[in-house]
């Protein structure tokens, strides 16, 4: 037998091959068209929010926030270290500059180290904060893994600084806090901006494509301005601003109003597989499986065990290639974003927890198909391979 149990892979087991086929049917295929603005009220719907506007990926949703955002050249913006590098490359599109700020244990921004580097490194004149001379305009938060960032805080902190939050909960669609301030309010819909991305792993895919929300909705107008090239009259080709041809296309959507329609049901298998992971693992001496926050219903997107480095030793690459044998995909956590080659220069605060959880943190199957029998097998193969790479 041999068997295969991937990392995360896309579920179509709803209408999405019915829809798609009437898109082309209609011959709507591009960036205009019915479905489009359906899947927009659907977010829209979902979310609790007025105003969504659909794009091509989440990275062109971060980086239209970031224009909303006023980030200029010269600007500094705050970002996480340890995610996807597509969070913070817009600063770069922008000519801005990143400052990396580590995380907590739940590997979203450190308020404590946040509210410390606005206090300690920076000037703050009352209205504006600035570092080195340069303007701090805004904080990228990401919602790593589902994860809720620490939103209490950090809105705190950016009221009291005048900074921008652009929230990337690319990964955190259903994500929400269920006590305190915030109850009832999704990841993405408490900062500035919310930024969603509809990639092929993502829990709803649209193939590729995102969406943009903002506590403004007149801003959301505009950002589907801007992501249309621009076009300010519908008869003539007149343009008074820089556009991006940032829109999401029919056939992309069709696909995103179909996977919406199953989004509770793939919350509800996430969160259902990852208590078997935690059971599986509980009392497991070589590691231990990450908790989701504290007061809130993460959609618990991906499942992270943090492998305890004390007593294996073994590289990330000899441990995933020997569960890769075994027919268990699995992958490292991602590297830290500044020390990728483009952002060797750049600068860093306090860097302890990102660079600790980057050392051993390993991915494990996570799609919403893996079925209870598969669970067991991971965690029973993960737990024996570690045992038996396990130091003395
Ligand atoms: C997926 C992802 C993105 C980018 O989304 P795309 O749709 O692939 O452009 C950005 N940030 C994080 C944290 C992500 O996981």
């Amino acid at each position: 037998m041999s068997k295969f149990i991937p990392l995360s892979v896309p579920n179509f087991e709803g209408n999405e091959r019915r829809y798609v086929d009437d898109a082309i049917d209609q011959g709507w295929v591009s960036t205009g068209g019915g479905y489009i603005n359906k899947l927009e009220k659907q977010l829209a719907e979902f979310l609790c929010v007025e105003n969504v506007a659909a794009c091509q990926s989440g990275t062109s949703a971060l980086h239209l926030s970031l224009i909303e955002s006023g980030v200029r050249p010269g600007d500094v913006v705050l970002v996480p270290p340890l995610t996807f590098i597509a969070a913070v490359n817009p600063v770069k599109y922008q000519f801005a500059t990143p400052v990396f700020i580590d995380c907590d244990d739940s590997f979203c921004i450190d308020p404590v180290k946040l509210r410390s580097f606005c206090e300690k490194e920076c000037k703050f004149d009352g209205k504006s904060l600035t570092y080195r001379g340069q303007n701090v305009k805004a904080i990228v938060v990401v919602h790593v893994f589902g994860n809720m960032a620490d939103m209490l805080s950090i809105m705190d902190i950016a009221e009291k600084y005048g900074l921008k939050v652009i929230e990337d909960a690319t990964e955190a669609l259903g994500t929400k806090y269920i006590e305190g301030r915030y109850a009832g309010k999704y990841a993405g819909t408490i900062g500035h901006f919310g930024c969603y991305s509809f990639n092929g792993n993502k829990i709803i895919t649209t193939g590729g494509g995102g969406a943009v929300t903002s506590n403004n909705p007149e801003i959301v107008d505009h950002i589907r301005f801007l992501s249309t090239q621009a076009k300010t009259d519908p008869y003539y080709y007149i343009h008074d601003e820089i556009g991006y041809n940032y829109r999401m296309t029919n056939l992309q959507a069709a696909l995103g109003v179909a996977q919406m329609e199953e989004l509770p049901e793939f919350i509800r298998r996430k969160q259902s597989n990852f208590d078997q992971y935690c059971s599986q693992f509980d009392g497991f001496e070589f590691g231990k499986i990450i908790p989701f926050r504290k007061g809130t219903s993460s959609n618990k997107w991906f499942y992270s065990l943090s492998i305890d480095r004390s007593k294996v030793t073994a590289s990330m690459r000899e441990i995933i290639v020997a569960l890769g044998d075994k027919g268990i995909q699995t992958r490292a956590i991602w590297g830290l974003i500044n020390e990728q080659k483009p952002y060797l220069n750049e600068i860093t605060y306090k860097l302890e927890k990102a660079p600790y959880y980057a050392s051993r943190i390993l991915n494990l199957p996570s799609s919403t198909q893996i079925t209870k029998e598969e669970i067991l097998y991971v965690a029973d193969g993960v737990k024996k391979l570690l045992r038996s790479l396990a130091n003395g």
